[in-house]
């Protein structure tokens, strides 16, 4: 099929690179130059695992091309998916102005018929707005279809995920749409959820916001795991054994992040406003993910005390590991708050330094872990990189002015890291009995 994605982001370069992979010939359009003449000389503006061989190997095969002319990918291709940026604007609400963008260009350029399908997360109701624009700005008598086919892959996993899902939602009116959407995606041999347009769209933004009430609900229990001494990782494991609850998104920590979680929730909690409902739960879970960040910098305060002039280590500044994703990352905020209690700050991550820089001032950007560690006062585990799984703790232990580690994602046995000298505070995690 010859298909045109617009927005190449991590959605639209991704799904770009993995419908090419499935066959197709695929043009990924993006309004930022900079980044399709990156494209164009094989550089690939994101580190995502996989993503660079993927990409080259189907741009040399002729079968992945990069456009700035939405009108080239338009008039190419039958089927276009639109994978622009939805960010939140200041009161929550999805701002759709990308989208719109989009979708005007779209109908300007459209000579025959196309099936425009929404890929971006979207509020409930933005398919009604898609049609209303192709219709008003249309220039030639042609026909269309509008589909909402929610994008659900993971960053850091993303290509694993697009090529093996655990099902596809298709939105639709027509019969046509939906088959020419279930013959693209026929090769993956992923269940097929068929519905209607809101129905898609809500799909998901209800399972994004699920998955955040999970972490925000096992943070609340590993508060209490903290006041009364129990261990959040046993008692997630006896939640998670129960197949209706699952084991998945039960890990305690400092709360979620990332460019989708955050926004998705606020977008979800202004459009069911909108609609006339208050959805309190959605509320809660937002603060309590707040609450986590907080939290987390109070544990390191009741551990060092006064933070002026302390210098702290930090590993991970990516929302999760795997990706160079700083987006609404927890670790931003943190260390913030830190340098606002005049600590100094010197911190290492595998992939998003780089990104890191523009958001941080006055950070010291370290070599590898270890020279993160040296000479501070305590630890810090924020992302949890599976090179920090496994770093020499003896050395750690020198180069620290304290053995103190303050894990915010758990990724240490507490009774390990007390047998080799650390005071080692985690999030719900039972401390060793004191001698
Ligand atoms: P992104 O910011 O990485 O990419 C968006 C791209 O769209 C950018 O390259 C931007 O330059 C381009 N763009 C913006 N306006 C444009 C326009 N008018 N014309 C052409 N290009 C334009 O965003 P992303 O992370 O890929 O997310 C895209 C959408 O997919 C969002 O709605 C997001 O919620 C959703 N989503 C993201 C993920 C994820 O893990 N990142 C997963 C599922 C769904």
């Amino acid at each position: 099929m010859n298909i045109s994605i617009i927005g190449t982001g991590y959605v639209g370069l991704v799904s770009g690179a993995c419908f090419a992979e499935l066959g197709n010939n695929v043009i990924c359009c993006d309004n930022d130059n900079k980044k399709i003449t990156s494209l164009k000389k094989g550089i690939i503006p994101i580190f995502e695992p996989g993503l660079e061989e993927l990409a080259i190997a189907n741009t040399k095969k002729k079968r992945l091309k990069f456009t700035s002319s939405i009108k080239e990918a338009v008039l190419a291709s039958e089927v276009i998916f639109i994978a622009v940026g939805t960010p939140s604007s200041e009161n929550g609400e999805a701002d759709l102005t990308g989208i719109e963008n989009v979708v005007r260009n779209i109908a300007i350029n459209m000579k025959k018929y196309r099936l425009i399908v929404e890929k971006s997360t979207v509020p409930v109701e933005t398919g009604k707005w898609v049609k209303h624009t192709l219709s008003t700005y249309i220039n030639h008598k042609v026909k269309f279809d509008v589909a909402s086919n929610p994008e659900f892959l993971r960053e850091g996993q993303a290509i694993n995920d697009f090529m093996h899902p655990d099902r596809i939602v298709i939105g639709v009116e027509s019969k046509k749409a939906a088959d020419i959407l279930a013959g693209l995606y026929k090769p993956l041999h992923a269940p097929l959820v068929i519905t209607d347009i809101k129905s898609a769209e809500l799909i998901k933004h209800a399972s994004n916001s699920l998955l955040a009430t999970k972490i925000s609900f096992i943070n609340a229990v590993a508060r209490i795991c903290d006041i009364v001494g129990a261990d959040i990782i046993e008692v997630a494991e006896g939640l998670g054994l129960d197949k209706r609850i699952g084991e998945a998104f039960l890990d305690a920590g400092i709360g979620y992040g990332g460019s989708c979680f955050p926004k998705d929730l606020d977008a979800f909690i202004n459009i069911s406003e909108k609609l006339g409902y208050d959805f309190q739960l959605l509320k809660a879970v937002r603060e309590i993910n707040k609450e986590q960040k907080a939290f987390f910098v109070k544990k390191i305060k009741d551990t060092l005390w006064i933070l002026k002039d302390k210098t702290i280590g930090v590993l991970g500044l990516s929302f999760k590991p795997n990706t160079d994703d700083i987006r609404n990352a927890p670790s931003i905020d943190i260390i913030k708050a830190l340098q606002q209690e005049g600590a100094n700050i010197r911190v290492y991550d595998p992939q998003a330094m780089e990104k890191a820089k523009g958001l941080l001032d006055k950070v010291k950007f370290c070599q590898d872990s270890y020279d993160a560690c040296r000479n501070s006062d305590c630890l810090l585990i924020v992302t949890e990189w599976d090179e920090f799984k496994e770093l020499d703790f003896s050395k750690i232990k020198k180069l620290l002015k304290r053995p103190i580690i303050i894990d915010g994602r758990n990724i240490y046995d507490p009774r390990k890291m007390e047998k080799l000298g650390f005071t080692y505070i985690g999030i719900g995690r039972r401390q060793a009995p004191k001698k």
